[in-house]
């Protein structure tokens, strides 16, 4: 007998439509991403703060709201969140923090979504693992398939970072590129996949991602001592981060361990692609796609996410805001959470301490409103970003 799965079902995130969790499962019948559901009346009562200090110090510690199979994993998660004293003082925000996702497994937050979506491919015996990628999730796809011993095919951009290139071909990837975008990217695999026998691991197009990275609300709330904090900033592309901790605020809501009470959370994209600040301007509850989109945060420039109806609703429910910062701003504000704080971060999440500064300028962010900020990857793999930036 096979052991009970965590993982009750699978719900459509926009019609509600029920699927079964234990088949292979892309997006609803409707078009919309699948959430994982869990029975958290029985994953509450193991799932305490207690028993956490004794778990392993990954992501998979919060075993009971993630999916059962045999992990897949590089020791992703449970990244240092460290408190920016000289730079929250510079920029008007004095409890100020940095959740560094760059120290994860290939440099990116990526890992949190593939080490939950591979996980459970190999589970389900997924043959070829396949995803288009801006640049960081291709690198963490090729990781975590090479760890699981299946074949991945990443379909990228031909002016992706050299180094999410090299990184796919050193895990033994097979690399396509293409002259576009990644949502050029992702049609490629949408039509190939059939034919080929791919197991699509597109942004929301199978449901695991989220709950990988959903734990980044698990962490906040466990490293603050089970509190959360007044303010999130997340640098958004396809927003699963943002949507996945939205999904674990409500989880941990429904266990009792929070009111209905939300962090505000902020998207923060790039000037050069904004379809979620321009839907969020002109109170849309959908955004348009958003024509030459162009930026070096390679993360930010997803020009359709999928999610964008969960992202603008996120914004609205948690009384958040969404706004732009532009590459150059974006390249300063790394300069200056590198000299002060010694952390060297993604231009993605650089944007977050230049959004923060408008934001506390403001006055949106109060002086001593506890605020996070995601740095979503290291620096070291921009170097064609940086190089720009430090010889200006
Ligand atoms: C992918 C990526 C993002 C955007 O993440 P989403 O969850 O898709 O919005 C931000 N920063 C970096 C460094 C990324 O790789
Ligand atoms: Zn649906």
């Amino acid at each position: 007998m096979s052991k009970q799965s965590n993982v009750v079902e699978l719900e459509c995130s926009a019609c509600l439509k029920k699927y079964d969790s234990s088949i292979e499962q892309h997006l609803c019948s409707c078009g919309k991403p699948l959430y994982a559901r869990y029975d958290l009346k029985r994953a509450a009562a193991t799932l305490t703060l207690n028993n956490l200090k004794s778990r392993p110090l990954t992501l998979w510690r919060y075993a009971e709201v993630l999916p059962n199979d045999p992990p897949v994993t590089l020791g992703e998660g449970m990244t240092a969140l460290v408190p920016a004293r000289r730079l929250g003082a510079s920029l008007g925000a004095f409890n100020l923090f940095v959740k560094d996702e760059g120290l994860n497994p290939t440099g990116s937050f990526k890992a949190r979504g593939m080490t939950a979506a591979v996980t459970r491919a190999k589970q389900l015996n997924a043959k070829t693992l396949a995803a288009p990628t801006a640049g960081n999730a291709g690198g963490a796809l090729a990781a975590y398939a090479a760890a699981a011993g299946i074949p991945a095919v990443i379909v990228m951009p031909a002016d992706t970072p050299s180094a999410n290139v090299m990184e796919c071909q050193a895990f033994g990837a097979k690399v396509i590129k293409i002259n576009g975008l990644i949502s050029d990217c992702g049609k490629y695999v949408a039509d190939h996949k059939q034919s080929e026998g791919w197991y699509d691991v597109s942004t929301l197009k199978e449901p695991y991602r989220i709950e990988g990275k959903k734990t980044m609300g698990y962490e906040l709330w466990e490293q603050f001592g089970a509190k959360l904090p007044d303010v999130i900033l997340y640098p958004t592309g396809g927003g699963v981060g943002l949507i996945g901790m939205c999904k674990a605020f409500d989880e941990m809501q429904e266990m009792g361990w929070i009111g209905s009470e939300r962090p505000r959370m902020v998207a923060v994209q790039a000037e050069g692609c904004a379809p979620i600040v321009k839907a969020w301007e002109a109170q849309r509850a959908t955004s348009e796609f958003f024509q030459n989109a162009a930026t070096l945060a390679s993360g930010l420039r997803v020009p359709g996410p999928l999610g964008d109806f969960l992202i603008l609703q996120m914004l609205k429910q948690t009384h958040g805001t969404a706004l732009t910062v532009t590459d150059d701003e974006m390249l300063e504000a790394g300069k200056e959470l590198a000299s002060r704080e010694g952390i060297f971060a993604a231009p993605e999440g650089a944007a977050t301490v230049s959004a923060t500064r408008k934001l506390a300028a403001s006055g949106w962010i109060k002086p001593n409103e506890t605020v996070v900020l995601f740095n979503t990857g290291t620096g070291y793999k921009y170097s064609e970003a940086w190089q720009r930036a430090l010889q200006a």
